[in-house]
């Protein structure tokens, strides 16, 4: 009997937990299990602003595959991904071509920039461990730079945060712990650093209601945040930044523009013509896409729908995870002919960290969590990742316990 391939594309949030799922429900002789990713390691992509704050070492968000997947069981493939071929049943990648049966798609995100011009350029993004640690230390750099050249550069301390969603908050959250320690350790001023969040909209993290919106604002005012709301960037050059307000163009001189105002899917599924909305693939309620029957797209890759409001479900860990049950479950019953399930979004909760020991969030849409309470949940709801993944190992050697401070 031939063995049906399974190719999983991706060791994100999505595509390691379908991968521990599939080779816990699926016997070698049944199937093939193949996982590609780039790196040899998994990352908390949720854990990346605090990486390239500094204020946490990228050594912890990482986590090597081999220690979370049975490399008896499932076949490895540290590679880059160059495109999707659906009708053919391969996969390009840079150094060789594979075939598949059954696809799982779990490329995750990228910067969307608008055409904004000069972003692409000019603005550090926060997207893996590479972009969060060459922003840790191109501030860094600044700092050490300021310090000691002749002709003091203002710019090199004004560090300019666009986007006032989850990803621009919880990095400019980090930032104002960071800045004191930074400025202690390259002899500043304190008062010489500008944190600025720009926003096009009048308020900040749209995700919560203006009560926890309003609470974040004025944490993150009081130590230190300037807020430019209403505010649209039109422009990025390498020393500045340039926004629309009030219909009158304004120039902030900065050396340090992080673009954190939107997120879009891969661009691999949009060049593999798998029928994209918004630049995602339109999903089956069993995940696999409109057109063909043995490929599955999840994670921030796929479009789904909130059952109640038919709204897009906003690109989270959370619901990557929750696919994942039921993309390996999909799977399975593929390969021994068991019955399709159909996956329905939970918002459980929503947690936006503001810094070490303050976060701002909302549980089951009814309860609402402020400072340090909210803080413990979130490290809580990060620890029960780890150890869903790898077991009490991984927690007690990746986990988060500082919950006060
Ligand atoms: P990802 O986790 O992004 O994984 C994609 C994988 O594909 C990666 O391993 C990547 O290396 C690999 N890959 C990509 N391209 C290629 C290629 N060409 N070849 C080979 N491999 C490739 N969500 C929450 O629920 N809660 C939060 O608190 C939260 N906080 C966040 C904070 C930050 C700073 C950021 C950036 C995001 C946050 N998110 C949060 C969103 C969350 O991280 C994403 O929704 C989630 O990572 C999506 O999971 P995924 O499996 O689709 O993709």
């Amino acid at each position: 009997m031939h063995k049906k391939s399974i190719v999983i594309l991706g060791a994100g949030y999505g595509g390691i937990m379908t991968t521990i799922k599939l080779q816990k429900m699926l016997h070698v002789n049944e199937a093939e299990i193949t996982l590609v990713n780039i790196n040899d390691y998994h990352y908390q992509a949720t854990w990346l602003h605090e990486n390239a704050a500094g204020t946490l070492h990228h050594e912890r968000t990482r986590i090597d595959i081999k220690d979370v997947v049975d490399l008896n069981k499932v076949k490895f493939i540290k590679d880059k991904i160059l495109c999707i071929k659906p009708r053919e049943k391969k996969v390009k990648l840079k150094r060789q071509e594979i075939d598949f049966d059954i696809l799982v798609i779990s490329l995750g995100f990228e910067a969307a920039t608008f055409g904004i011009p000069g972003l692409e350029d000019h603005a550090f993004t926060i997207s893996d461990i590479n972009s969060a640690r060459l922003l840790r230390e191109h501030l860094e750099y600044n700092f050490a730079l300021y310090h000691n050249e002749r002709e003091k550069n203002p710019a090199r301390l004004n560090i300019v945060v666009g986007g006032g969603g989850f990803t621009g908050i919880e990095y400019i959250g980090e930032l104002a712990n960071r800045i004191p320690e930074l400025c202690e350790e390259y002899d500043i001023e304190k008062t010489q650093v500008r944190l600025i969040n720009v926003e096009a909209s009048s308020s900040i993290l749209p995700e919560f209601d203006q009560q926890l919106a309003e609470y974040a604002m004025n944490s993150l005012e009081a130590r230190g945040v300037e807020f430019i709301t209403e505010a649209v960037v039109t422009e990025c050059n390498p020393d500045s930044i340039v926004y629309e307000k009030n219909g009158k163009k304004e120039e902030l001189p900065t050396m340090t523009t992080v673009w954190a105002a939107g997120v879009k899917a891969n661009s691999i599924v949009e060049h593999a013509g798998l029928g994209t909305t918004h630049g995602k693939v339109e999903v089956r309620k069993d995940m696999r896409t409109t057109e063909y029957e043995d490929i599955f797209v999840m994670g921030d890759c796929a479009l789904v729908r909130n059952t109640d409001t038919g709204n897009p479900c906003p690109p989270t860990a959370q619901i990557a995870i929750q696919q994942s049950k039921i993309v390996a479950h999909n799977i399975k019953s593929l390969v021994d002919g068991g019955e399709m399930k159909e996956f329905k979004p939970r918002l459980i909760g929503t947690i936006a960290s503001l810094g070490n020991n303050d976060a701002v969030g909302s549980i089951y849409r009814q309860y609402k969590l402020r400072g340090w309470k909210a803080t413990v949940a979130k490290k809580m709801s990060e620890n029960q990742y780890l150890f869903k993944l790898g077991g009490f190992r991984l927690l007690m050697k990746k986990g988060k316990f500082n919950f006060f401070y």
